[in-house]
């Protein structure tokens, strides 16, 4: 990458001085030259006027012009016969008359009589035209590039120096900005080599470059969350293997009683059946947990949404509780309005309202009561659904926190609760994908409230 960034850098900088240099090298010159070409024409154009009005009566002023022009054109101006003698300015000669003759007279055979011509010389720049004086004439006007044409050749010696000075720079410039700029990536990817094997200490570092500094910062989430799930992986395994052990010892220690001691006494065989039942419930209950805690992780949960009855739907969530109200003293005071409709997956729901339910039976005080509302909210177009509890509660700090995997107020409640810590992750996760408004509150020693806006929707409605 660093050999790759530093050639195309290089590669783009000598295009550039080559660009610069050879479009610089053509207009030095031609500037010159297309100015001088203008002053000829115009020193031209007026020097002819001048003769074709003064002529011949008044030669002094037609000869005095062009001592001026001469001076402020820095030129040489003649009016030559074709016999090849100069007649103007008056006190001029010409060495080999006849010769620039022709060579005037081939310049001009294309071109009709009134047409001036402009001609490169030997380091000079030639204007002729023909011009009426008393007979046929021409008008030489000739400026010497001497001068020009040295300025110029330095001037163009100068670029190829400055240009190769600043070609090289930019290949300095381009090495050191690729150096910066793959040296942050190849640290990155050192760093990514070493997390890949397992350690997830390591730190991406920052740069000056936003695009980069961007990356090292997504790496870095990237990497707290790999090492938060690892962590949730090893805290999985502990945590389930430990829930699985104590219930698969008490149904060991129970059903080994029923096999040495209460095997023939009803009552007392009834009693620890019981707790196996129950343990195993237990049991059932936390491998569920874990199942769907996976299938969540895994993304292979999906919500087959239909009509159905709400109410009636919760009735039937809250008669799975019966035997705790028979057996355990629990009561359930419900507040629930008939026949409400709404659009969700019911068999995902009933274990939302199952997990609540669970939860504020486990969490709920000394008076063992659980409150659960159904309420129908027309101007808002939902059901409220919420369930209440009146145990310890929660404070304000835990209450985001519960909604994490394996999240457990370490707090003392009511009874010794056994629980994986996974039911409200499960909740969470559920209504997000149905996109329901969902919440708790509670404060401490009060109870809390756990709840759902459901959406309402006619029975008969086409899905
Ligand atoms: P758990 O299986 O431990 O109940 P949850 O995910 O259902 O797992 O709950 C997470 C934590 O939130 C619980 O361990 C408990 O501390 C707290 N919590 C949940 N529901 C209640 C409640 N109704 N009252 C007080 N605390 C609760």
């Amino acid at each position: 990458m660093n050999f790759r960034l530093w050639l195309n850098f290089s590669l783009f900088s000598l295009l550039i001085v080559f660009l610069v240099t050879f479009i610089s090298y053509f207009i030095i010159g031609g500037v010159f030259t297309s100015q001088i070409q203008s002053r000829l024409e115009t020193t031209g154009k007026d020097v002819i006027e001048v003769i074709s009005r003064y002529q011949p009566a008044g030669a002094p002023l037609i000869d005095d012009y062009i001592k001026q022009a001469e001076e402020r054109e820095d030129a040489i101006i003649l009016l030559i016969t074709k016999r090849g003698e100069a007649i103007l300015p008056f006190e001029s000669s010409l060495e080999n008359g006849d010769e620039v003759v022709k060579f005037i007279e081939s310049k001009l055979t294309f071109v009709d009589d009134n047409t001036a011509v402009i001609f490169n010389g030997n380091d000079s720049l030639n204007y002729v035209a023909q011009v009426d004086y008393g007979e046929k004439c021409y008008l030489l006007i000739r400026y010497e590039l001497t001068l020009i044409n040295s300025t110029t050749r330095t001037l163009r010696n100068y670029l190829f120096i400055i240009s190769s000075v600043v070609l090289v720079i930019a290949f300095i410039i381009s090495y050191s900005v690729a150096q910066k700029l793959s040296t942050p990536i190849k640290s990155m990817s050192a760093t990514a080599e070493k997390m890949a094997k397992g350690n997830y200490e390591v730190n991406f570092v920052a740069t000056d470059y936003q695009e980069v500094a961007q990356l090292a910062d997504t790496l870095n989430y990237a990497k707290d969350e790999i090492k938060k799930s690892e962590i949730f992986q090893k805290e999985l395994l502990a945590n389930v293997s430990h829930d699985l052990k104590t219930p698969l010892t008490m149904i060991k220690a129970y059903a080994s009683m029923i096999k040495e001691i209460s095997g023939d006494n009803p009552e007392k065989r009834e009693q620890h059946l019981n707790v196996i039942i129950d343990e195993a419930d237990r049991l059932t209950g936390l491998v569920n947990d874990v199942l769907n805690v996976s299938k969540i992780s895994s993304n292979i949960d999906t919500i087959n949404k239909k009509v159905f009855n709400l109410t009636e739907f919760l009735y039937g969530v809250i008669s799975k509780f019966d035997y705790l109200r028979e057996t355990q003293g629990y009561s359930f005071m419900v507040d629930i309005d008939t026949d409400l409709y709404t659009f969700a997956d019911e068999e995902k729901i009933g274990q939302v309202i199952y997990n609540l339910v669970s939860n504020a039976v486990n969490y709920t005080g000394e008076d063992k009561t659980v409150y659960i509302s159904l309420k129908n909210d027309p101007i808002n177009d939902r059901i409220k659904f919420s369930v209440k509890d009146t145990g310890v509660g929660i404070s304000k700090e835990n209450l985001h926190a519960i909604w994490e995997r394996y999240y457990r107020v370490k707090e003392e409640h009511a009874r010794p609760v056994k629980g994986s810590g996974l039911g409200l992750y499960i909740v969470k996760n559920i209504l997000n994908k149905h996109s329901f408004e969902f919440g708790a509150d509670s404060e401490k020693g009060k109870g809390s409230i756990f709840w759902i806006n459901f959406p309402t929707v006619s029975p008969n409605i086409e899905t």
